[in-house]
């Protein structure tokens, strides 16, 4: 497991409506003591509801809507 912290306007697959549909990430959370940031794991990998690929949580592409 690699911990990694974002914003949630970042444009990767973490950040992202269609990363594993309604689940979205299993490790994903806010980040304790850093409002408006997220912790992510950047090895976790999920199907893209948008394209049915298995995308990792960094991958990114033009059709990113944002979660959160
Ligand atoms: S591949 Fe694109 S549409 Fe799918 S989860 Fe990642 S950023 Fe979102």
């Amino acid at each position: 497991m690699i911990l990694k912290t974002c914003s949630p306007t970042a444009k990767i697959c973490a950040m992202c409506s269609f990363w594993n549909g309604q689940a979205g990430g299993t490790q994903v959370k806010p980040k304790s003591g850093m409002m408006n940031f997220f912790e992510y794991d950047s090895e976790e990998k999920n199907i893209c509801y948008n394209n049915h690929f298995i995308k990792k949580a960094w991958n990114s592409c033009g059709h990113w809507k944002k979660r959160y």
